[in-house]
């Protein structure tokens, strides 16, 4: 059995626990597989007054050189069938389980709804904090609830069952919108993602909109004989292509959300740049005037800059996707968020002067409390 003693480690490197590959260093540290670790982590939490931290992959993270939390790795596994009908299955995903296996299990057994979310890295707990979104699919479609712990209220909690302590949303609640939730908004910091149940589809239906996925999949067969298992293919194929490897050069993918504006902005600023690409905004946001919302590329707008294989030191602008900051650092020299985010207010700054539009950092940046 786990006590805090064994289970609790203090002053733990996370550089291989963040895929920036930033240099940090936690005071405590805990690998929670099991609820029993859950509950040890969090009663040693509250004897020593300590914050909490979650983490999976660390893919979408950017670390303080110092982490003054217990950082909670949640490994918890399992993936359970809850019930079903004739067109849906429920299925319970506990929050340590990897996305991309999940989505490749999803197809073996004829689930389908996150084919078009393959090779997104990360675990499974992560995916509804960020509503995480690729080649015209948000995770919010396939959602039916999240499970949680409450971090702001250890101290009430069931440390004898810690299971009784776990409460649910459903989708409805979690305000899903464009890399958006309620657990980065009212709920930030105040949760322990411990399981996610889909709600996926028994029968299958393309969601091949998405321009890239669209021209791929027309090289290789019709909309009417797809396959879920080639669709996924399609976007593991052209996601592979486009996206550095963060095992290969550190990264944590797209760095900036894309631009939304309303009918006003868009019109102006499609004036002044007609070429630019545009596309209407997922989450069908109507504003007073009950115009629609739309979204610009980031990437465009920082090409546009000249800032395409920008390099300061040992970060980057990716050479061939403007939207991915790179980490060049060698582990004997590595980099810290403060030079990481010294880049980023540059790009943002130069976005801002010339377009009037303030990038937003699509990664959750830890403060430092220090
Ligand atoms: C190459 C690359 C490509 C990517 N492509 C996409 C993409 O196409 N679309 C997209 O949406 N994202 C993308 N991402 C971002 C990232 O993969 C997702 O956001 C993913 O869901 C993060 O999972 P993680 O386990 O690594 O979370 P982490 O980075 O470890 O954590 C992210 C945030 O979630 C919190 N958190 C993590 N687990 C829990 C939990 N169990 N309970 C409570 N809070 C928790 C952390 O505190 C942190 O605030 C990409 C990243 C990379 C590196």
């Amino acid at each position: 059995m786990n006590t805090s003693i064994d289970l609790i480690q203090h002053n733990v490197n996370l550089q291989n626990h963040n895929t920036l590959r930033l240099s940090s260093i936690a005071q405590a540290y805990a690998k929670i597989d099991t609820f029993e670790s859950l509950s040890h982590a969090l009663q040693f939490a509250a004897a020593e007054k300590i914050a909490l931290l979650p983490i999976g992959d660390g893919s979408n993270i950017i670390l303080p050189a110092t982490v003054e939390t217990l950082v909670l790795d949640v490994q918890l596994r399992g993936i359970q069938v809850i019930k079903q009908d004739q067109n849906h299955i429920w299925v319970e995903v506990a929050a340590g389980e990897s996305w991309h296996q999940w989505v490749l299990h999803s197809i073996q057994q004829d689930w389908y709804g996150l084919e078009n979310l393959a090779l997104i890295p990360g675990r499974v707990g992560a995916a509804p904090i960020q509503n995480i979104g690729a080649y015209g699919c948000e995770v919010k479609s396939s959602i039916d609830s999240v499970n949680f712990i409450a971090l702001d209220k250890i101290n009430d909690l069931n440390s004898l069952d810690i299971k009784q302590s776990i409460q649910t949303l459903t989708a409805a609640d979690c305000q899903f919108a464009y890399r958006e939730s309620i657990f980065k908004q009212a709920l930030a910091n105040k949760t322990l993602i411990t399981s996610v149940v889909f709600q996926l589809n028994k029968s299958f239906t393309p969601m091949i909109d998405y321009p890239s996925l669209a021209n791929r999949l027309d090289q290789t067969g019709t909309e009417s004989d797809l396959s879920a298992a080639e669709v996924a293919n399609a976007v593991i194929a052209i996601r592979s292509e486009k996206l550095p490897d963060p095992k290969v050069l550190a990264n944590a993918g797209s760095f900036f959300k894309n631009i939304e504006i309303d009918q006003t902005q868009f019109s102006e600023f499609i004036s002044q740049n007609p070429d630019a690409p545009y596309y209407e905004s997922l989450n069908n946001l109507k504003d007073t005037a009950n115009n629609k919302r739309y979204k610009i590329p980031s990437a465009w707008l920082i090409e546009r800059c000249g800032l395409k294989a920008k390099r300061s030191g040992d970060i980057g602008i990716h050479q061939h996707q403007a939207l991915v900051i790179v980490n060049y650092a060698e582990d004997k020299t590595p980099t810290t968020a403060v030079e990481l985010i010294d880049f980023a207010s540059q790009i943002i700054a130069t976005v801002k002067e010339q377009f009037g539009f303030t990038l937003q950092i699509e990664p959750q940046v830890i403060p430092s409390q220090s």
